[in-house]
């Protein structure tokens, strides 16, 4: 597939671009903390994980599919079904995949230390939607190779789901607000905005809640939908209260050596323990 890496990069260059642009002209809430601070630290992190991945996986996880492919191993590989129905349900089939990863790094103490570095932005825009720990990345990655070989995934499945979890995590993390009528119809089958800042919120139960990327579905399936935030959409304090402080949430050599500090005591994951 040779083109994978230009479809890969140009959709994630136009989503990112459209949502910034979008986010200019109408943005829902105001950085406390200067924006340029914020952008070098997670486009900064975003490379990091880029190369964690190439390095990890050089070719990409499209080599594991065809492997798999080839020795005639994983699920769907094995099932007589149409090439299109496999695709379809290997693209959900890895949606609640990451939907689980993610609750699982809520869940477990080692774990939440590596995905706070996401959560300690004090403000949420599309490059929030790239901020997340190499190790957090280098650990999605060998979870997605799991799950590629033992379900059979289809190669072109694997790109058109990557396509989409980069664009869901661009787009729900954006800092707009869809209007009403859309916003409504819209939740109840992908994550919006509006559904995914409630899970960036400090008030820890709805940080524990809606930890879906791309189909809502996962959430009011296994019971961790929140509809509405307790303060309401503008009235959201987002970020961990733990990294209030400006020099505790930003700066490149604060984020990537965040998991290694001693985690205070209110951290989330401590307080949710028996959430999961
Ligand atoms: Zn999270």
């Amino acid at each position: 597939m040779p083109n994978e890496l230009w479809l890969r990069m140009g959709s994630f260059i136009i989503v990112l671009i459209v949502m910034m642009v979008w986010e200019a002209i109408s943005p829902n809430l105001t950085s406390k903390v200067a924006n340029y601070k914020r952008w070098s630290s997670n486009f900064f992190l975003a490379f990091c994980g880029a190369m964690t991945g190439r390095l990890l996986v050089p070719a990409g996880l499209a080599v594991v599919a065809i492997f798999a492919d080839k020795q005639h191993f994983g699920v769907l590989n094995i099932l007589p079904i149409p090439e299109w129905t496999a695709i379809t349900l290997a693209v959900i089939a890895l949606d609640c995949l990451i939907y689980w990863q993610h609750r699982v790094f809520h869940r477990v103490p080692l774990l939440w230390r590596l995905h706070r570095v996401h959560h300690a932005d004090p403000h949420l825009d599309a490059s929030t939607g790239l901020r997340f720990h190499p190790i957090e990345i280098a650990l999605s990655l060998v979870i997605k190779g799991g799950a590629i070989m033992l379900l059979g995934v289809p190669v072109l499945a694997i790109l058109i789901f990557e396509i989409v979890l980069n664009a869901s995590a661009i787009f729900n993390h954006s800092n707009i607000t869809l209007p009403n009528w859309l916003e409504k119809p819209l939740r109840k089958v992908i994550v919006t905005q509006a559904m995914h800042r409630i899970h960036h919120s400090q008030v820890v139960t709805e940080t524990d809640s809606n930890f879906g990327f791309c189909l809502s579905t996962w959430d009011r399936l296994f019971g961790s939908y929140t509809h509405e935030a307790k303060a309401g959409d503008h009235g959201l304090t987002l970020g961990l209260q733990e990294y209030s402080k400006e020099s505790d949430n930003t700066g490149i050599g604060t984020l990537l050596l965040m998991p290694f500090r001693k985690k205070p005591r209110s951290c989330a994951a401590e307080k949710t323990a028996n959430r999961l």
